[in-house]
């Protein structure tokens, strides 16, 4: 299994606005992409194009996953995701190797990439994000 690298930062956020604003003031950034990811109830703001991009991530309703992570640990690094070359093969491997996994089979992400989440008891403490894209048939 090969790897292209790191796709994305996601930051768990509480007022996306806010952030966004502090992001232009602070860093000089502003999103080259908003995108509201339905599955995973959030909207985003995302940071960069390819590979590297930062994704800042807020809850649209107050029961999602993210939302109860901010609840429990506040704003901070939600997940990085890995771009790789062959989703199922990752998982594959990962199950194989008895790693926790989120998701068993590939789901459709932001972007329309194939994507699937190893628990952070699978990968050292951090919940980490598979990707495949460009984009799902
Ligand atoms: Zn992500």
């Amino acid at each position: 299994m090969k790897a292209k690298g790191l796709d994305h930062v996601a930051i768990a956020v509480k007022d996306l606005d806010q952030v966004m604003a502090f992001y232009k003031d602070a860093f000089g950034l502003v999103p080259d992409e908003q995108e509201e990811v339905k599955d995973q109830q959030v909207k985003a703001a995302i940071y960069g194009h390819g590979l590297g991009r930062i994704e800042l991530i807020c809850p649209t309703v107050s029961d999602s996953s993210v939302a109860k992570f901010l609840e429990k640990r506040g704003e901070g690094l939600h997940h990085i995701c890995i771009e790789v070359e062959d989703i199922d093969a990752a998982l594959a491997k990962l199950k194989a190797q008895g790693a926790q996994l989120i998701d068993q089979v590939p789901r459709i992400g932001a972007g329309g990439a194939r994507i699937a989440f190893v628990h952070p008891k699978g990968a050292h403490g951090v919940l980490t994000e598979l990707r495949q894209g460009p984009k799902a048939p």
